[in-house]
């Protein structure tokens, strides 16, 4: 099943993706959560009652008539690791960490798939990381390796623009990864059952239509599950928290010489079995000051 957030006739809520169509669950299950973390609390008999509702066929809006937005309006936690495929280890000069290098994107960095994101006031440093986004379905705590995908609703693409100068200025991430706008999501949860082994996915991330970014999760240093493993180690993981899950080689930083990201750019990840999201680049709007 593909879980969405989207809006129709300024009105957002979920649904379910069925080829073109959605399903829209407030319509066809009206006894279910209105949103996704909710959704995803209710667990595994709230997922059956919408599987039903896709199943019945009724309640379907053309996707091509509603706006998608970031599957996750709020994630809970937006965590991510940081030098997780070989190649990318490479391309910035530093040792394959012996640990995972963990780091937060704030939750209000969340971005729907296809809205355009913002080159900051603050910088002309802005840099694209195509990744696959683990989502957590289940609150928990010290989970073995061997039971983690017990914990996952799902999967996702994320893209986890980063501010380098601001990212890299200091000793800690924080700042420079969590820029309003910089992770775009989506465009939609694809279940487990859907994705099959999240370790054998391609992934490809595309500026202005030339490709940048391709791989396979299969070359992924510290696998979706032995990062469950390891955060939560130290910490709750809950429902609707995001694990990107770190990007492989070919950001714009590393090439000679570095190459960032421009107003009207548009870049596109995508990643197969999953589904594609595709974001233009813009100026920071004025609008953006409040206070
Ligand atoms: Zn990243």
């Amino acid at each position: 099943m593909k879980l969405a957030t989207f809006t129709h006739r300024s009105d957002t809520r979920i649904g379910a993706v069925a080829g073109d169509e959605i399903v829209d669950l407030r319509l066809v299950a009206p006894e279910l959560p209105q949103e996704m973390v909710a959704l995803l609390e209710a667990g595994e008999p709230a997922l059956e009652v919408a599987r039903g509702a896709v199943a019945s066929g009724q309640g379907r809006l053309a996707l091509a008539d509603v706006e998608l937005a970031s599957p996750l309006l709020r994630p809970p936690k937006i965590l991510a690791v940081g030098l997780n495929y070989a190649d990318h280890v490479a391309e910035t000069g530093r040792d394959q960490p012996k640990y995972p290098m963990i780091f937060n994107k704030q939750s209000t960095s969340a971005h729907p798939p296809y809205a355009p994101f913002h080159l900051p006031r603050a910088s002309e440093k802005v840099d694209y990381e195509g990744e696959l986004a683990v989502v957590i379905g289940k609150r928990c705590r010290h989970v073995p390796r061997a039971r983690a995908a017990d914990v996952v609703a799902g999967y996702t693409v994320a893209n986890d623009v980063s501010v380098r100068d601001w990212q890299i200025r200091v000793p800690t991430f924080t700042m420079g990864k969590s820029f309003d706008t910089h992770c775009p999501l989506g465009p939609w949860i694809v279940t487990p059952d859907e994705v099959g082994d999240p370790h054998a996915l391609e992934l490809k991330t595309w500026v202005n239509g030339e490709l940048r970014q391709s791989s396979n999760t299969k070359q992924l240093i510290f696998d979706c599950y032995m990062l469950i493993e390891h955060l939560s180690t130290a910490f709750t993981l809950e429902p609707g928290d995001v694990l990107c899950t770190g990007t492989p080689g070919g950001v714009g930083v590393a090439r000679k010489p570095s190459l960032y990201l421009v107003a009207g750019d548009v870049v596109k990840v995508a990643i197969a079995g999953i589904g594609e999201i595709e974001n233009a680049v813009i100026a920071e709007p004025a609008d953006t000051v409040r206070y």
